[in-house]
């Protein structure tokens, strides 16, 4: 089988995000479901739909585009602002976008004009994490102005926290994106629809049994892939953090001193290197490097460890486990790794109904 690859479980995936479609479900809050780390996959986008998402959230046109070519009808939200280039892309092909600036949607307004058609908008508000949003003391204005845009719908609003600074979602700060929401309401007299709380960082939050007030809807991309919350990178109770697995072939596997010898300087990545290990160590290289994943995001079998990559060699140590060269190599990968390997022309993707991997150590190598 080709290699390297990603083994994609969509019946786990399926689990994960059927699981939190629930679990939010009886809290009054609807599913978005995230497929930005998976290139706008036909077979993700199938299992996310399965299992009852409320619609799909891409930050990339072109995988937003790349869904509608696959017939895919659900309302689908571009997550990132569009580019002013891109606005009759947006327009054809996404329902919703989240926005942040007037001459954005100005634009889109335009563009829906030409195309005789509406626009969705979703109003990003800044409360603390510093990456896209307009801050609280100018969203009435900005609401005012979008209102009056022909063929522009004002769907609600909604903010991004736990992204750039992590910023924790808490009861305060969603508590403020609910205020906003209904003094919005009694100011203009209209009715948003949609109060967007946040991604995978607000499932702590949203699952605590704090009131979730005016918050009716999360996107949600890295829980449902990785069974995971990004705040703590703790799994997430009842989820599978197995669904997507990275495999990779042995192409040397040699005893070898731990330190190098010679005069050190930096590395081809200008790292300088803080080597621990003492003695000789079943050194093993995995073809696959930094133009596939991102290295220091694998968790490699139990027993084994990670210890440096090149951009197109893995360099591990495989402790007591006897690997020979043709072997492959199973990881687990966290959302860093996960989003190079699944844009990586290199790797393979293998999508799966059912994984017959055994997980005990060792058995990770496949002989
Ligand atoms: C990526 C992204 C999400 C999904 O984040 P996850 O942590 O993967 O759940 C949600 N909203 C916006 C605006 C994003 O950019």
């Amino acid at each position: 089988m080709s290699a390297p690859r990603l083994e994609i479980d969509l019946g786990k995936i399926e689990h994960n995000a059927r699981t939190l479609v629930d679990r939010l479900g009886s809290r009054g809050i609807s599913v978005t479901g995230v497929t930005k780390a998976t290139l706008g996959s036909p077979e993700i986008v199938a299992a996310l739909l399965q299992a009852g998402v409320l619609g799909l959230g891409d930050s990339r046109i072109e995988n937003v585009e790349a869904i509608r070519h696959a017939h895919v009808s659900a309302s689908m939200t571009l997550i990132r602002s569009p580019m002013l280039s891109q606005v009759d892309r947006v327009v054809a092909h996404a329902d919703v976008s989240l926005n942040s600036e007037l001459d954005v949607i100005s634009r889109l307004s335009s563009a829906a004009q030409k195309a005789k058609q509406t626009h969705g908008v979703v109003l990003m508000v800044e409360l603390g994490d510093l990456r896209e949003g307009i801050m609280p003391g100018d969203l009435e204005k900005t609401v005012r102005e979008t209102l009056r845009f022909p063929n522009i719908v004002l769907k609600g609003i909604g903010t991004n926290l736990a992204c750039r600074s992590g910023v924790s979602p808490d009861e305060k700060n969603m508590a403020e994106l609910s205020a906003l929401a209904d003094s919005i309401e009694t100011t203009f007299g209209t009715t948003l629809s949609i109060v967007s709380g946040g991604n995978s960082g607000n499932l702590r939050w949203a699952l605590s049994g704090a009131d979730t007030g005016r918050i009716n809807n999360l996107r949600l991309g890295e829980a449902i892939l990785l069974g995971c919350e990004p705040l703590h990178r703790q799994p997430i109770d009842g989820l599978h953090t197995d669904a997507i697995t990275l495999i990779a072939e042995v192409i040397e596997s040699k005893v070898k001193p731990s330190q190098p010898w010679g005069e050190m300087a930096q590395n081809a990545f200008g790292e300088k290197l803080a080597l621990t290990h003492q003695g000789n160590i079943s050194q093993t290289i995995l073809a696959v490097g930094h133009q596939d994943v991102d290295p220091w995001g694998l968790q490699p079998p139990p027993g084994t460890e990670i210890l440096g990559a090149s951009s197109d060699h893995l360099i591990t140590d495989a402790g007591s486990c006897k690997v020979s060269v043709g072997d492959e190599i199973s990881f687990q990968l966290n959302y860093s790794a996960l989003v190079r390997a699944m844009t990586s022309p290199f790797i393979a993707k293998l999508m799966k109904v059912q994984r017959s991997h055994i997980s005990l150590p060792c058995s990770y190598v496949t002989h």
